[in-house]
């Protein structure tokens, strides 16, 4: 199918008001601050690449400002116990679910999404809230025991500090909530930099959570990577930097905590194998990679991105995808609640993801569906399958991050397992099989933080997510990130006098 075939729709009437929009500034000490430089970035929307509002750019010295506050306010915060840390992350929650529709509209209009994925973002910010406001309450750890003789030992958690939080703009919302809901919960104070591209809803949540909060507690500085996010890396009183984002960003953030020793927690890319054996399901695995592959227009790093499929029925899962794909609807999210896909995020990353489409056509791979970039404004992209697909092919080693799954073959178990770890990602795969033995075996061998069998980028809050080898270490959601976002300490008692 030729990619002007792909139904797009056109908004009618903006999605926010002018006066839905947050503040231009920084949120820092309880109270939204100019930038010291006095300049501004552009937010810009995808859908039509028009500038939509201005957010302020952050210099070294506001980041420097903001640790102040947050280090001031970390003792306060840490001396509440956790019941007291959970009544205010319960009514965190319960404030965005009051405004859900508000940051639902105001993520779509700065990201590009359809409304159905914005509204789901703001749901699973919601749930993860009320999850980490009831897990800092029960906590899992060793029991005070005399492990030696006549000596009691406590094992205690305790908060961090201050954590400096970096967030991409892939879920601006979700993966804020990601970061700020343990590392409050855990009774650290926090510093977030959203990224430049999308900061609109992490600005709407320091306004509306505002009063809840202690001023310092939880503080926003926007801004580049390399200037504010470099900073709060290199921060020598912030006590872990936190970030989602791309593998190049991962490995500077990690260089710039190196000389302070900070912890790092790095949630990066991804390029998720989903392996398809002869027996699978294949209508079902047709249908799950229709949301899987393509929810966020694929700018989601666990995206169901790579099929690998057995070659006895490689032809016909080819098909029944194309199927499924062939069915989308792409539009602005204004257009209706039909749209079930948006453009990509901006104009430099649309160009990054039809290079991926044009070098992989140049090395024989063939789009059955899709290929290349819609016409008219904004940064569409056809929702695309690559088939015939050479070995080793740029666009099954790298992170598209874009609405393109590319399909290859295997001829057994082994070959599947060789090949779908044969990248330096390791955060999500999935295995399709009906075949109990082999479900167990290859999800087993399969090098990724998270594998689902028969399924593919269901996530929950009580389980925790985060990748192997170059989709970076650290643990989001789940009691694991309240353990990452927390230090161990052993008081041992001598008991015997
Ligand atoms: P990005 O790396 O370009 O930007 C992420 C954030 O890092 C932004 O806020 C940016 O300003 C900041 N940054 C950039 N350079 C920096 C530096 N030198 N020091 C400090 N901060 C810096 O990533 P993106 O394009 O916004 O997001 C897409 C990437 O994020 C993809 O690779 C995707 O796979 C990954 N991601 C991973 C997860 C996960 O859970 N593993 C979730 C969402 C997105």
């Amino acid at each position: 199918m030729p990619t002007s075939d792909v139904r797009r729709t056109t908004a009618a009437e903006p999605l926010v008001s002018p006066a839905e929009f947050p503040p231009d500034r920084h949120f820092v000490d309880g109270a939204f601050r100019p930038a010291s430089g006095g300049g501004f970035l552009d937010v810009v929307d995808p859908c039509s690449g028009k500038t939509i509002a201005q957010t302020a750019e952050g210099t070294a010295e506001d980041v420097d400002a903001a640790v102040q506050a947050a280090g001031a306010a970390a003792p306060g915060w840490r001396r509440r116990t956790p019941k007291q840390r959970s009544e205010i992350l319960h009514r965190i929650a319960d404030r965005i679910a009051a405004r859900a529709d508000l940051f639902a509209r105001l993520e779509a209009v700065d990201t590009g999404k359809p409304m159905a994925v914005a509204r789901d973002d703001v749901e699973q910010a919601v749930d993860t809230f009320r999850f980490m406001a009831g897990a800092v309450r029960a906590p899992v750890s060793a029991a005070a025991e005399q492990y030696a003789e006549g000596h009691l030992s406590l094992i205690q958690r305790e908060p961090l500090g201050v954590v400096g939080v970096v967030t991409p703009w892939n879920y601006p919302l979700l993966m804020a909530a990601w970061k700020i809901a343990p590392i409050l919960a855990a009774g650290n104070t926090l510093v977030l930099k959203p990224s430049e591209l999308t900061p609109l809803t992490t600005l709407k949540f320091a306004e509306l959570t505002d009063h809840l909060l202690p001023p310092g507690v939880f503080n926003v500085v926007t801004g580049t990577g390399p200037v504010a996010g470099a900073r709060l890396a290199g921060h020598p009183d912030v006590a872990m930097i936190a970030l989602t984002g791309s593998v190049g960003s991962g490995r500077a953030v990690a260089r710039a905590a190196a000389d302070s020793l900070k912890r790092v927690h790095l949630e990066l890319g991804g390029k998720a194998p989903v392996v398809v054996f002869a027996d699978a399901d294949l209508p079902a695995a047709a249908v799950a990679l229709r949301t899987a592959g393509y929810w966020n227009s694929g700018q989601e790093c666990g995206a169901a991105c790579r099929v690998l499929v057995h070659e006895s029925v490689a032809g016909r899962f080819a098909e029944l995808l194309v199927e499924q794909v062939g069915s989308f609807v792409v539009g602005e999210p204004g257009a209706g609640e039909e749209v079930e896909l948006g453009p990509l995020v901006s104009q430099a990353h649309f160009e990054r993801v039809t290079g991926f489409l044009e070098r992989a056509r140049a090395q024989g791979a063939r789009a059955a569906i899709g290929g290349g970039a819609l016409d008219g404004p904004g940064y569409f992209v056809a929702p695309t399958v690559l088939v015939d697909v050479p070995d080793g092919a740029e666009c099954t080693r790298e992170e598209i991050f874009g609405p393109v799954v590319t399909v290859e073959t295997f001829r057994d178990e082994q070959e599947a397992v060789d090949r779908a770890n044969a990248v330096s990602y390791g955060l999500a795969a999935s295995v399709w099989t009906e075949d109990a033995r082999r479900s167990h075996d290859v999800a087993a061998r399969l090098d990724a933080g998270t594998v689902w069998v028969n399924d593919h980028l269901v996530l929950a809050s009580e389980v925790p997510w985060g990748g192997f080898n170059g989709s970076g270490y650290g643990r989001d959601l789940s009691v694991y990130a309240l353990d990452d976002f927390s230090r161990t300490k052993h008081v041992m008692h001598n008991v015997t006098r």
